[in-house]
């Protein structure tokens, strides 16, 4: 069988140098807040273009915590308006019900899977306040449309970067464009930790400063409490064993980029679309994802063959059970889109005789 993704197989190339970080945080004595979480929130500043970025327990979290700080600052309030693509991952949905925001859904591009830039500004009432792009699969949203439509119209735009580290448009990095961005760096994730893990980056002083407070209780200076906070404190051994990855970073991004470059030659089957590429800088390939009009059957088919597949998403966030409310909006091209997707593995560490193989596989499909 080949797997979606070898987490181990991934890992293993660095797992001296992960138990060397693991060991030097055991002997430090220094578990929370300390010398590893500064360290790599000052590397990962520098790699997204940034002043700061804040440690956080997990891209969740990030995207909750840096709504939750706007409000506290007054830049949002209860009620506000947050454009979203429909196709967003149910976390990005979860961070604006929370802050009892409202997600007002634009359908995706059909080639990018982005939000479709040209649909934004028709979404825009009195109450918006946010644009909330996420950069899907790996893709870069187009950062500069977007910042322009949020500039006329003085909305905040919040980053999700959580599948896309790395990626760049106009040899800018996501994470640098947006007011604000939040990163998950959980396990599968192209930038992954060992654990639960994640992010948030700004050029934003003040921001930044509510953001230290809000992860640690709400407080500035020990035992004083500013803010009604949570603890979602980046772990010094997650921060430690990151460190590790992202110095590895680059390299796999380019196995990745390879793969995909090998499945953008190779699959040649009229059943399949391939995705849309507009530079090599602009997608990390966090997912590889074909569409077709018999999904179901070529995925029962690739897993016949040996090959596992898999459906991101299957369900968009307003169809949940957990937003009954929201389960009779319809965004027609969002629904097809849903139907036909497919991932196929894009996984940095699969072998040039496996991608041959799922090449062979899919031109064989017939349907
Ligand atoms: C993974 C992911 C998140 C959530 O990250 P966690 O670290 O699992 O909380 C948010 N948004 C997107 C787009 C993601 O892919």
């Amino acid at each position: 069988m080949i797997n979606f993704l070898n987490l181990k197989q991934i890992n293993t190339p660095y797992a001296g140098e992960l138990k060397e970080a693991a060991a030097r945080v055991i002997d430090s004595g220094y578990y929370i807040l300390g010398p590893e979480v500064r360290s790599f929130e000052q590397q990962f500043a520098e790699f997204c273009g940034v002043k700061s970025c804040i440690g956080l327990a997990s891209g969740l979290d990030a995207l909750v915590l840096i709504l939750r700080a706007w409000k506290l600052l007054g830049k949002l309030k209860d009620g506000d308006e947050v454009i979203i693509q429909a196709n967003a991952y149910i976390a990005c949905v979860l961070a604006i019900t929370e802050n009892n925001l409202k997600p007002v859904f634009v359908e995706p591009d059909a080639e990018s899977y982005n939000i479709d830039v040209s649909r934004i500004r028709d979404a825009i009432t009195p109450a918006t306040r946010v644009i909330m792009p996420v950069h899907l699969y790996g893709y870069a949203s187009p950062m500069p449309e977007i910042m322009q439509i949020a500039g006329e119209n003085n909305l905040l735009v919040l980053e999700d970067c959580s599948q896309s580290h790395g990626a760049s448009i106009d040899g800018k990095r996501v994470g640098y464009w947006g007011d604000a961005s939040a990163f998950s760096f959980y396990p599968s994730k192209n930038l992954g930790a060992l654990g639960d893990s994640g992010a948030a980056t700004t050029n934003d002083e003040e921001l930044d400063a509510a953001l230290r407070a809000l992860r640690n209780y709400g407080s500035k200076e020990r035992y004083y409490n500013l803010y009604q906070g949570v603890n979602s404190r980046l772990s010094e051994m997650q921060a430690a064993l990151l460190s590790v990855k992202l110095k590895h970073f680059w390299p796999e991004v380019e196995c990745r980029r390879s793969v995909a470059e090998r499945y953008l030659a190779g699959i040649k089957n009229p059943l399949i679309a391939l995705p849309l590429v507009a530079s090599r800088e602009q997608h990390t390939w966090h997912l590889f994802v074909v569409r077709s009009k018999h999904r179901d059957a070529l995925k029962k088919y690739l897993h016949d063959q040996g090959i596992e597949s898999l459906i991101h998403y299957p369900l968009p966030p307003y169809k949940q059970p957990a937003y009954a409310e929201m389960n009779h909006l319809s965004f027609p091209l969002n629904e097809a889109i849903h139907n036909e997707i497919l991932s196929l593995p894009a996984d940095p560490s699969l072998s040039e005789a496996d991608v041959q193989l799922i090449i062979d596989a899919c031109n064989k499909f017939e349907g």
